[in-house]
């Protein structure tokens, strides 16, 4: 099996899977956990998209070999309009799980998505640090789409300079909660966006943190927000996915809240 793994220094521990004797040359990325089976175009992705992975880093592609486990489990799920709960652990691929269906969904309309388009994509995730990655995954996959357009409201700048790109439109935006809430409540352009009712996606990324006492009531008043603020019948479904490393009671808690008949995808790390 040719799944090559170099280690990245996350402080992990090396975990045992499928790795070729010497390293393939195209795998410069590392995912920590088991790889699947299947290939990237047996996903339900478009072809677009599942080149892209593959294809070397030096032609702009990922340089993936195949899926992590997580991914050929979600993924499919997703892709189905499914919501999804998601228990890996860290480094087993959650952010292309579900970054990948997002994606796949908004570049092929019909009707090109455009600034204009709405919000499309919500993800949120605890800290500043952990946004700006999901940022930097998404746009890499998003690059030969480059009409959509994402952003973040993780603070690090001014609240008038994050105004101002709210107020151009985004349609993938990742937001730690604090800052998003605080947006709600400051900024005008953010409630106006959302109460237009074109959310088609919601993450919860690190659904374990978030469920921590800090943040627990700004998510809570998030999704009360949204529940109580744009009506159900003039939107369009919003799909879900919660993303943990562990299913805390917490964390079933947040998913039956906010989960609509999900399919639970549960990795365990000794699982070959
Ligand atoms: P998690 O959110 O589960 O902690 P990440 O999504 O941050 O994990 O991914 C961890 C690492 O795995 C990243 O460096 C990413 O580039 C890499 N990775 C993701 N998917 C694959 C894949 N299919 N093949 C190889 N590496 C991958
Ligand atoms: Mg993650």
């Amino acid at each position: 099996q040719a799944a090559n793994k170099q280690r990245q220094s996350q402080g992990q521990e090396q975990k045992s899977f499928a790795r070729a004797p010497k390293p393939v040359a195209t795998a410069n990325a590392t995912a920590n956990g088991q790889h699947a089976d299947l290939s990237f175009d047996e996903l339900g992705l478009s072809t677009e998209l599942s080149s892209l992975l593959v294809a070397p880093t030096s032609e702009n592609g990922m340089g993936f070999i195949r899926p992590t486990l997580v991914q050929s489990r979600a993924i499919p799920a997703l892709v189905d309009g499914r919501d999804v709960l998601i228990k890996s652990q860290t480094g087993s691929g959650k952010t292309l799980a579900f970054g990948l269906p997002i994606i796949n969904s908004l570049h092929r309309r019909e009707e090109r998505i455009s600034r204009s388009s709405g919000l499309r994509a919500l993800i949120l995730s605890p800290t500043r640090e952990l946004c700006y990655q999901i940022m930097q995954v998404l746009e890499r996959v998003s690059k030969p789409f480059h009409w959509l357009i994402i952003g973040s409201l993780i603070g690090g700048e001014k609240r008038k300079s994050e105004k101002a790109r709210l107020r151009k439109g985004f349609n993938v935006l990742v937001a730690t909660p604090g800052r998003f809430q605080d947006h709600l409540k400051n900024t005008q352009t953010l409630g106006d966006t959302l109460r237009k009712g074109t959310l088609e996606w919601l993450v919860l990324d690190e659904a374990d943190r978030l469920t921590d006492p800090g943040f627990s009531k700004q998510i809570e008043s998030i999704l009360d927000w949204i529940d109580e603020n744009v009506k159900t019948e003039e939107r369009v479904r919003t799909q879900t996915v919660l993303c943990s490393a562990t299913l805390s009671s917490e964390v079933k808690e947040l998913s039956n809240r906010s989960l609509h008949d999900p399919v639970t995808i549960d990795i365990d790390p000794a699982e070959a």
